[in-house]
């Protein structure tokens, strides 16, 4: 029996069973990173209104801002990995910067908001593509257990969600901010502790690119460091002056682009057309962030102002609602979902998966369709239906497993594996514009009266999740019809 240090990627990849057993580890590691990144996530606008006294509106463009930032720094942080650091090093040194940026939030959110946010920001970058890209590590080419195992690690995502959404935002609100943004990191610590402790399980999987001259590589890595810290002022400019992050996303994208034109010019035919499906599918989920992140902005500030607190027989906070029923949902039916796929498939049935892109947009139009229905529920007051609100949560859910989890799986699938990084980032960059554009649609429901009433907020906000729903709805069917001809791209993927 081989000692777990000298593991090799072969007897990794040929696991018995279901799962690799590495995937648990990388399951609690990253389930503890979002409960710090989801903790901090459900705060956000809810601090920037009540404690940073920012109007709605500019809220949900600081959101959208901040948020843009945290994913658009995947992709660098992909890079990086996979050139420079490996993987395993970026999650160290993503997780030492989350934890830090917690702290500084927690010795002052008031007065240090913004520092702590550029820490979390970088840190998010170093450590969020790469652990994706680890689980993709634990699969041969080809073998059918891989959108399994994606499935399994999106439970634990959500898993991290749920309870850091919940408890942060609680704690936040009924307690102190300070306490709320520390407690994300304590369990950000529990997390990079899991790391530590399962590493040596890992293998090769995530060590540094293989070098023949290592004392450049050494130095290369600590340049990276360097580097990090060095950008923190511009993050920090970026994110306190909206103006610089529109510059910021203007260039990130076409410039991306052309480093993946120049990567794909060293590729054959039949690779690009596999990174053509890719970056259809990346499109794609832009449009789809762009829509869904509404929870983190405005559905969250509709949730603070406009819904009453009683759900079944239980008086719950809409905000910890509004924070935790999605991934409640996904940790409940991700599994579902998984068994309804082997069920089509055994019968021949299984939609490809540009259709499941296309019906993942129709369930998304779906449960705008129900955040807009929830208007005619409203008392006189503004306030209404925290039922109707969760049951919009459980289809955006439907939605999401029909397009996040098979979406990091697809980027291992349809890249070379010396792109994986790249890809895995530009994955989570699409989400940076997803998030960006979320803020600005976000903006523009919000009542530029900072004084409106309730009601005037519950109509215009409610509006504006009505057109959500109509373009949704059209995305979907547009991508279903054109899903036969798109499929032609990826002939061999299953
Ligand atoms: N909810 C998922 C996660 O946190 C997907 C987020 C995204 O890609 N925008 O990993």
């Amino acid at each position: 029996m081989a000692n777990s240090a000298e593991i090799t990627l072969e007897q990794i990849q040929d696991f018995k069973g279901k799962y690799p057993k590495q995937l648990w580890y990388l399951f609690f590691i990253e389930m503890w990173e979002r409960f710090c990144f989801y903790g901090n996530r459900g705060m956000l606008t809810v601090f920037m209104v009540d404690v940073l006294l920012l109007s709605d509106k500019s809220a949900n463009l600081k959101y959208g801002a901040i948020q843009a930032f945290v994913y658009a720094f995947t992709f660098i942080g992909g890079l990086f990995a996979d050139k420079i650091l490996g993987f395993q090093k970026s999650l160290l040194w993503g997780g030492i910067l989350m934890i830090t940026g917690s702290v500084v939030l927690g010795i002052s959110a008031h007065n240090y908001f913004y520092y702590g946010i550029c820490l979390l920001i970088i840190g998010t970058g170093f450590f969020k593509p790469n652990i994706s890209t680890m689980v993709g590590e634990l699969y041969k080419e080809g073998d059918a257990r891989r959108d399994a195992g994606f499935g399994l690690f999106y439970a634990g995502i959500n898993v991290g969600a749920l309870f850091g959404g919940a408890i942060c935002v609680y704690v936040g609100k009924m307690y102190s901010w300070d306490v709320a943004f520390l407690l994300s990191g304590g369990f950000m610590i529990l997390g990079l502790a899991t790391f530590l402790v399962t590493k040596s399980k890992l293998g090769p999987i995530g060590l540094p690119p293989a070098t023949s001259n290592p004392s450049t590589a050494k130095r290369n890595q600590w340049m990276v460091y360097a580097g990090s810290i060095l950008i923190l002022p511009c993050i920090y400019l970026m994110i306190t002056n909206t103006r610089y992050t529109d510059i910021f996303m203007y260039v990130i994208g076409p410039a991306t682009l052309i480093y993946l034109i120049y990567e794909m010019l060293k590729l054959g035919w039949e690779e690009n057309k596999k990174m053509l499906a890719a970056l259809v599918f990346i499109l794609l989920s832009i449009l789809f962030w762009a829509f869904f992140e509404q929870s983190g902005g405005s559905l969250s500030l509709f949730a603070k102002d406009n819904l009453h607190t009683d759900l079944f027989f239980f008086n719950m906070d809409p905000n910890v609602v509004n924070n935790s029923s999605n991934s409640l949902f996904v940790v409940l039916f991700s599994p579902l979902i998984g068994l309804l796929w082997i069920w089509m498939k055994k019968r021949k049935i299984e939609p490809n998966y540009f259709v499941k892109f296309g019906m993942a947009f129709l369930f998304l139009g779906g449960a705008f369709y129900v955040f807009y229905v929830n208007r005619f529920f409203a008392d006189a007051d503004g306030k209404t239906s925290l039922l109707v609100f969760t049951a919009a949560y459980f289809v955006i859910t439907l939605a999401e497993l029909l397009l996040s989890p098979i979406g990091l799986s697809l980027m291992t699938k349809l890249s070379p594996k010396k792109l994986w990084g790249v890809m895995m980032g530009l994955w989570f960059l699409a989400s940076a514009y997803g998030q960006y554009v979320a803020g600005i649609l976000g903006a523009g429901m919000a009542s530029p009266d900072d004084n409106a009433s309730a009601s005037v907020k519950l109509d215009l906000y409610t509006e504006g999740y009505h057109q959500l729903a109509i373009y949704g709805i059209i995305t979907g069917i547009v991508v279903i019809i054109a899903a036969p001809f798109l499929k032609k791209l990826m002939k061999n993927v299953e």
